[in-house]
């Protein structure tokens, strides 16, 4: 059945040509156990390489059943191999970390076997090598006579009339070395077993011929033993020639992705590792140049909030509390100050030995309780509310600001605005990353702020009998100023006005105040109740300093109706930064003048910024670069650990294809695992069941685009080696990738 006429091989390397054998002519038949051997380098193994088509030969003829094999190409000698062929070798060739059971198997999967047809055939054969009992053992944890007796069965599932063995006893003791002889020459009875040896008197007992090689030649080819006679022919029925089934590869691939457990770890350890520091640092770098985007100074508005836009009526009436409930209303508005001012003007207020710096904030925005005192009631109550990092905060102080009394100072009239006197009620502590507070005033002091407010952005002239004045922007000279003390509809004023009037006699007389503003002009006539001197200012006035002389002092009422007329400037703030167009549009829709005050800031950094953006991302290119290339390597170091096992593979049949296929689920079953605990992490921490900086920056930047490209490099990756690795595999014949392991 299988004959050699006038076959030479040759070995061709660096210009040089070794004889493996030459001129080799045999016949062999069904029912044979032939015995080969020879001393070393006489050409025994190149052979038997040379029958089982593993090696190519160079010069005469091979026959199987009578068909010539010369003409042969690399994939008619892979339909030759799986048909014909079932090879022992010297080293077992086991995958270590599979079962016996898994073995065997292995070498039906990679021909296209199903699970049913061949479950009970595998048992029967486990059994039939009396290794049953380990069927579910680790090949690693066998000795190496049971090793040897699951690589015969392995040979014996595969039902092929050739099997071929080279040394299979040089690794065993005698007495192993005696089991696998009895169990191969009971094989023997309806094939052809061939076996490679040179220990002949271990194999004389059973075989039945002996062939010896000598320097490249058979010298010697005689029968010990008359065989069984069986007739030579083919079998007729299935002949298995098939591929690896599209589930079997998955099955395999899946298996050897949590097989060998440090492997499984390592790869994992990698894949997270990458997944991690890719969007981390992806992340953050979209993190800093949103952050450096958007941070500037204006010279109008300290407070430059991306969520920040400042409206004005179009026509530059008031902005009514309609109005408000409107814009509130609007898709992505969160919080509304109607005050637009207070925002970016800081009030100080303090006492003998502490000071607090804090924007106003009407009480009625507060929610809950202060942590400690009460809120506030009266006029001259306050609610101050402490950044964490307040230096009063931090050192426990705060409680002393209880007692005691604090001057306010309102920076918004020009000279008018008076100190006052005000009690802290409660003290709030806030987590607030900042270096300002909040004081919170009740709806009194808030009139009276909104007037000096008023006050500060209004031109103020005074008519008197003729006579035009304008107030000065550096002293009190006619400025109007608020006071309990006088009554409504009248004025206190400086004895210089008898000057203006008949009679040098100003009290009695009237006046008029006009006030006129980007918005407004309003007038307002009094009637001079008193004068004061230079003597009994302090006395009219109740105690005031020498400074506020000049003043006309009015009562607050008639000072609130000249400059407080509503809301004309507010900001709006978007609650997220992503509604921006939407909300402008809004707005603008509605007749609002908009400012989004963050679009109109300088930049700190100027061209230094960009320069310094584009080498932190070139930077950063070049870091993930070489990540992914250091991984490349480490991986395909981890994959090289598994040469072992694709040469097994490809020994009992697997192709190319079929190891790139393998070793592409090994890696991206992994690759999934890692982006599953990925995503995990950011779920748990969408749904806040912890937090960090990390996995915020992550949630906040990246979209879900970003996402599914390092999905899709990543799998690139994994491509990647799985071509490199299994091309190389292949590179040489299947027997040089068996020696090279
Ligand atoms: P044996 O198995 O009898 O010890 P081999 O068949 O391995 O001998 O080797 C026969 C001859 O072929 C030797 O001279 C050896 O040097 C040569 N040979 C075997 N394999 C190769 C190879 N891959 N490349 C070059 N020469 C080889
Ligand atoms: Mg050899």
């Amino acid at each position: 059945m299988l004959k050699l006429v006038n076959v030479s091989k040759y070995y061709y390397s660096k210009g040089v040509v070794t004889s493996g054998f030459t001129r080799v002519n045999l016949e062999m038949h069904r029912g044979e156990f032939i015995a080969i051997t020879g001393e070393s380098g006489s050409g025994k193994s190149t052979l038997l390489n040379v029958i089982s088509g593993l090696d190519s030969y160079e010069d005469g003829e091979m026959y199987i059943f009578g068909q010539e094999t010369s003409g042969y190409t690399e994939t008619d000698f892979e339909n030759y191999r799986k048909r014909y062929i079932a090879n022992i070798f010297q080293n077992f060739n086991l995958v270590n970390s599979y079962t016996v059971y898994q073995n065997v198997e292995l070498a039906l999967v990679m021909n296209g076997r199903k699970r049913r047809e061949y479950r009970k055939k595998i048992m029967e054969v486990l059994k039939q090598v009396g290794l049953y009992k380990f069927r579910n053992a680790r090949a690693s944890r066998l000795s190496g006579g049971q090793k040897q007796r699951v690589a015969i069965a392995r040979a014996l599932v595969k039902d092929t009339p050739v099997i071929v063995a080279d040394e299979p006893t040089g690794n065993l003791d005698s007495q192993s070395a005696e089991n696998v002889w009895e169990l191969l020459s009971s094989v023997a009875k309806d094939r052809l077993v061939v076996v490679v040896t040179h220990n002949f008197e271990q194999a004389e007992p059973y075989i039945t011929r002996k062939i010896t090689m000598h320097d490249g030649q058979v010298i010697e080819d005689v029968e010990v033993k008359k065989p069984e006679e069986i007739p030579d022919e083919e079998e007729s029925g299935v002949i298995h020639t098939g591929r690896l089934r599209f589930f079997q590869k998955l099955r395999l691939g899946i298996r050897n992705t949590f097989n060998i457990v440090p492997k499984f770890l390592l790869l994992l350890f990698i894949f997270m590792f990458i997944t991690a520091a890719v969007s981390i640092f992806y992340s953050s770098t979209l993190k800093n140049n949103f952050v450096e985007d958007t941070s500037g100074y204006n010279w109008y508005f300290d407070d430059a909030d991306v969520a920040r836009i400042v409206i004005q009526k179009k026509d530059r009436s008031v902005i009514t509390e309609d109005d408000f409930r409107a814009i509130a209303a609007v898709e992505g508005v969160g919080r509304i100050v109607k005050e637009d001012i207070l925002i970016d003007r800081s009030v100080y207020i303090w006492s003998e030995d502490l000071g607090v710096n804090g924007t106003i904030v009407s009480v009625s925005e507060f929610e809950g309780q202060p942590d400690i005192g009460r809120l506030p009631e009266q006029a001259d109550e306050i609610l101050v509310l402490l950044p964490k990092n307040h230096y009063l905060a931090d050192n426990g102080q705060y409680e002393r600001m209880l007692q005691g009394t604090f001057s306010l100072e309102l920076p918004f009239g020009k000279a008018s605005s008076p100190q006052r006197s005000v009690t802290v009620t409660g003290v709030v502590l806030s987590d607030l990353d900042d270096w300002k507070g909040q004081i919170y005033v009740t709806d009194e002091l808030m009139k009276q702020v909104s007037g000096a407010i008023g006050d500060s952005f209004s031109t103020v002239s005074v008519e008197a009998n003729g006579h035009i004045m304008q107030s000065s922007d550096w002293d009190m000279n006619n400025s109007v100023m608020p006071v309990d003390w006088i009554e409504s509809g009248t004025a206190l004023v400086s004895d210089e006005w008898n000057s203006y009037y008949k009679n040098y006699r100003a009290r009695g007389k009237t006046f008029t105040v006009t006030i006129k503003n980007l918005y407004y002009t309003d007038e307002l006539t009094l009637t001079i109740k008193d004068v004061y001197t230079y003597r009994n200012f302090k006395n009219k006035t109740g105690g005031l300093d020498d400074w506020y002389r000049g003043a006309i002092f009015v009562n607050t009422d008639d000072y609130l109706s000249l400059f407080d007329k509503g809301y004309y400037q507010s900001s709006v703030y978007m609650s997220d930064y992503s509604y921006k167009d939407s909300v402008m549009t809004a707005l603008d829709d509605m007749g609002y003048k908009t400012l989004h005050v963050n679009s109109n800031t300088y930049s700190y950094g100027g061209n230094w910024a960009k320069l310094e953006r584009l080498i932190t991302t070139g930077m950063g290119a070049m870091l993930m670069i070489t990540l992914f290339l250091v991984s490349y390597f480490i991986i395909r170091l981890i994959m090289r650990s598994r040469n072992t096992y694709f040469s097994t593979v490809r020994i009992l049949g697997g192709t190319a294809s079929e190891c790139r296929s393998l070793i592409v689920i090994e890696l991206v079953a992994v690759l999934n695992l890692a982006y599953a605990a990925l995503l995990g992490v950011l779920y748990a921490a969408e749904k806040e069941y912890f937090s960090s900086y990390i996995t915020d920056t992550i949630l906040r930047y990246l979209t879900f685009r970003d996402y599914i490209i390092l999905y899709l490099v990543m799998l690139a990756v994994c491509l990647w080696i799985a071509l490199r690795y299994s091309r190389q595999l292949f590179r040489g014949s299947a027997m040089n990738t068996l020696k090279a392991v």
